[in-house]
């Protein structure tokens, strides 16, 4: 704990911390060693953690990176978070991240983009750590603390960990509570842990997951012990290589580490087969429609009453001055964009056309991986991200189009609510990692880890 804080403090130009929380850290420190020396320590008891500031802390700012949320302190912990803190975990502070995790590259953020350790050779250009989990992609990649926690509603945690070179694991929908997390889109967000590697994963998405009657959308499901599952054993297993996923434009070496990624599995006794989803190119239209449907409506609660920032008025101004003043300063545009575009596709005379047409697309997306595991298929093997990080601003001017094309191979996963893992895949020719994601079968994370091992 003592190391990370001295970490963090030197480390103040990757922005990647944004509350640092050194007291509490410490006195949890203390308990930690306390319990380890009376021999009662769970796995992830004394180890120093950073929170995605989407988490509600009790009594730690919590603002979900939003002038909105701007000196919102919790009365209550979140589910996951007392979780770990009841594992005996040591909270470092609140992790960057964009506003209310609507984007790519951390850079919509209130305060001001995270950093990504890894430079391109001798070039200094700052690159993105991705996002939204870009401060915590950040904090793990550069060592601030040992894990972290991120959320993904379309590939939140598994982009800024392919930019970073660190795992990520976005468990199947309803694994984890989401109860004490901002919801941003509540049919798609889930969290999960951003670690070193995929034992540390395994390690902390146990003690993240379980049921929770405060979340009526988690699964009363017994939570296996991850880690006793990898063995490293896949013989047998049966990875889907899917064809729609060989994009136009994607870089010679993101699909040559892919086919790598192929031969490692297939040498560990893994038999490889070409499948289809033939829906994977509506998959980003649809939840981009779907998204900012639930964002809008998940967004009505900050009202300038109820939460954080309220506009000065003006004398004469009423209660709609003050709801349109406030959210008008309070929320950056990114977040005013996706409003928009929720309550257009929400309105009586658009709801059929779009948002009802999104959801029978997510359907059928959902059925395309249903047809592929009743196939026999176990796990699915895809590239993370269509590119390696990029550089900060170099996105300012582009058509937001072309920011949420990053989440191309990671949102169908949210879509049909199943586990998805990024993990290290090796470096591309500017020197910058580059990650593989497996896709596995509903619940069972544990077979997902094991073969994402196999692969490590
Ligand atoms: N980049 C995607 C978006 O902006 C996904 C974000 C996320 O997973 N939270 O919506």
């Amino acid at each position: 704990t003592e190391s990370c804080l001295s970490a963090i403090e030197g480390a103040g130009a990757l922005n990647a911390f944004v509350h640092n929380t050194p007291d509490l850290a410490r006195e949890q420190a203390k308990a930690a060693d306390t319990r380890i020396k009376a021999g009662d320590a769970p796995d992830m008891c004394g180890i120093p953690l950073g929170i995605k500031d989407l988490f509600c802390t009790k009594g730690v700012p919590s603002q979900a990176a939003s002038n909105i949320l701007k000196g919102f302190k919790p009365e209550y912990e979140s589910k996951i978070t007392s979780q770990l803190f009841d594992a005996g975990s040591v909270m470092l502070g609140k992790l960057n991240m964009d506003e209310f995790a609507m984007g790519s590259s951390n850079e919509t953020s209130a305060y001001g983009n995270a950093v990504n350790p890894w430079r391109r050779g001798n070039d200094e250009t700052a690159l993105t750590p991705g996002g939204s989990s870009g401060g915590s992609a950040s904090a793990v990649a550069a060592d601030l603390c040992l894990a972290a926690t991120g959320t993904d509603t379309g590939g939140s945690i598994r982009q800024p960990a392919a930019f970073t070179g660190i795992t990520g694991i976005k468990p199947t929908y309803g694994r984890c509570s989401r109860w004490g997390v901002v919801a941003f889109a509540s049919s798609l967000d889930q969290a999960g842990p951003m670690t070193k590697d995929v034992r540390d994963a395994a390690i902390m998405l146990e003690a993240m997951c379980g049921h929770d009657p405060m979340d009526s959308t988690s699964a009363d499901l017994a939570v296996p012990n991850f880690e006793a599952m990898l063995t490293g054993d896949i013989k047998g297993k049966t990875i889907g290589i899917p064809r729609e996923y060989h994009m136009d434009g994607i870089p010679e070496e993101i699909e040559s580490l892919w086919a790598e990624g192929r031969k490692m599995l297939q040498d560990a006794g893994a038999k490889i087969v070409d499948i289809s989803l033939p829906h994977t190119k509506y998959a980003l239209p649809a939840y981009y429609v779907i998204a900012p449907a639930e964002a809008s409506s998940n967004l009505a609660r900050y009202d300038g009453v109820r939460y954080g920032h309220r506009a000065t008025l003006d004398a004469g101004d009423g209660i709609t001055e003050m709801y349109e003043k406030t959210r008008a300063e309070g929320f950056g545009h990114e977040v005013q964009r996706r409003v928009m575009i929720g309550t257009y596709v929400l309105s009586a005379g658009f709801y059929d056309a779009y948002y009802n047409r999104a959801r029978k697309v997510r359907t059928l997306i959902k059925k395309d991986f249903e047809d592929v595991f009743a196939q026999g298929v176990d796990a699915i093997l895809t590239p993370a991200t269509p590119t390696s990080a990029f550089g900060l601003g170099e996105m300012k001017d582009a058509d937001p189009v072309q920011m949420y094309l990053n989440d191309v191979f990671t949102v169908t996963v949210n879509l049909a609510g199943l586990p998805g893992i990024a993990i290290p895949a090796g470096l591309d020719k500017k020197g910058l990692p580059l990650g593989l994601q497996l896709i596995g079968r509903p619940w069972e994370e544990g077979d997902l880890l094991n073969t994402a091992y196999a692969l490590e």
